[in-house]
């Protein structure tokens, strides 16, 4: 696979996505998937169960309601979760070890990698592969999660368009081959913090289901608040994590504006601007992604940039990347 004319692990990939552009139609994408062979049973398996068991704690724990008292404490202890873990996702799995919008020491990337790893997304080395990899091709063939793939089977019309939302959204994590991990993130697999981090994904995963059982059990004093402190701090929190996620994915590259230049369709989207902390501003991302900052106007709110201006502040990363005034004016949409 080419990636231009730089080798993986320096940051050229990252700041040039645009290698694989190609003006080849969309069912060589779907071909392509074909070819590789497709997700393994296995991985299918533990990605259903991942899915699905969200969705089985959501029905619990609103069937509770009618057994056991609702306690604010639950909503808190989930939106603490969300908060956390999709920060982690954003500023950790994403900015700071997709794109290497920053950089950091032991701790601090150990931090990140442990905090997103929480959030069920699979591994960091799998995470940072895929989204390499949608940056490479994005919307062109390649691209493992795009809406505007062509998916001939489901016809040209509504069930066309359905299908290929639901494929950006959650579709291609059972479709697509594994990405190639000493291709895509060499320098991940060579560090030992990430690395480590990434063998370890079930443990974290783990943990993260741990903190808001423990929450709940101390905050109500009883073996019932355990209980629905890890259904609503586990897997009900992973539920809205996951999908905000994916609507990165999917709506953020059909709906929004588009204020910057670039080959593909993405979009700014201030709802999930704000609900994905600042991932949402996805146009201005694809434009400058090697950017620590998203939000590129001082009303696009963006979280994710905040934390890092705060650790910037506080002496515990350096290097943040942001794009110079020339290059925002370059790529900025006239008409
Ligand atoms: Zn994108
Ligand atoms: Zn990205």
């Amino acid at each position: 696979m080419d990636f231009g004319s730089s080798s993986m692990g320096s940051t050229a990939v990252l700041e040039s996505p645009k290698t694989a552009r190609s003006t080849a139609p969309n069912e060589l994408e779907h071909e392509a998937a074909e070819l590789e062979g497709g997700c393994p049973p296995r991985i299918r398996l533990i990605t259903l169960i991942t899915v699905i068991f969200p969705f089985v704690a959501l029905a619990i724990v609103i069937a509770a309601m009618w057994q056991v008292p609702f306690h604010g404490t639950y909503l808190a202890i989930m939106v603490g979760m969300y908060v956390t873990t999709g920060i982690g996702i954003g500023t950790g799995f994403h900015r700071l070890f997709t794109h290497k919008s920053f950089t950091a020491g032991p701790y601090v990337r150990f931090f990140w990698a442990a905090l997103g790893s929480m959030a069920v997304e699979g591994a960091l080395t799998t995470w940072v592969a895929e989204h390499r990899k949608h940056h490479q091709h994005s919307d062109a063939p390649g691209d493992p999660h795009s809406p505007h793939a062509h998916h001939p089977e489901h016809g040209e019309g509504i069930g066309g368009v359905l299908y290929s939302f639901y494929y950006a959204h959650v579709g291609w994590l059972f479709h697509n081959s594994p990405t190639e991990l000493e291709q895509y993130v060499p320098d991940l697999l060579e560090d030992p913090v990430t690395n480590f981090v990434s063998r370890t994904y079930w443990w974290w995963v783990a943990l993260g289901m741990l903190i808001p059982t423990v929450l709940g059990g101390v905050l109500t004093g009883t073996w019932t608040g355990a209980a629905l402190g890890f259904l609503w701090g586990g897997p009900v929190r992973t539920l809205v994590v996951h999908h905000i996620t994916w609507c990165i994915n999917s709506v953020c590259h059909i709906w929004g504006t588009r204020p910057y230049r670039t080959s593909d369709h993405s979009r700014d989207n201030p709802i999930f601007g704000i609900l994905a902390f600042g991932e949402g501003w996805h146009n201005a991302h694809h434009a400058f992604p090697t950017s620590a900052r998203h939000g590129l106007a001082w009303w696009k709110v963006d979280i994710n940039y905040i934390v890092i201006r705060a650790m910037e502040i506080m002496g515990i990363i350096k290097n943040v990347r942001r794009p110079s005034p020339k290059s925002l004016e370059a790529k900025r949409r006239t008409a």
